[in-house]
């Protein structure tokens, strides 16, 4: 019988860093992923803009903030818009 080996499994090799996604679907016009954010880190703003529709939201962002926040914060907004 082979001696089992008190070998540690190897940390899993952390995927290679991906660009992260920056483009939305938008809740105005509906199109897909025609919304870009852009992070202003220096300014601590975060900008989103849907380049068929032209609607725009920006919000202050911190360091930890990913584009993804500031889309979430955009429907937020749009939602308490609507209601
Ligand atoms: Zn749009």
């Amino acid at each position: 019988m082979a001696k089992r080996k008190s070998k540690r499994k190897a940390p899993t090799a952390r995927k290679a860093i991906e660009p992260l996604d920056v483009q939305f679907n938008c809740p105005f016009c509906n199109h897909e992923k025609s919304c870009e954010v852009k992070m202003d880190r220096n300014r601590n703003i975060g900008k989103i803009v849907c380049r068929i529709c032209s609607e725009d939201f920006q919000t202050t962002i911190n360091y930890l903030s990913e584009a993804i926040d500031v889309y979430s914060e955009w429907i937020d907004a749009c939602e308490t818009v609507n209601s």
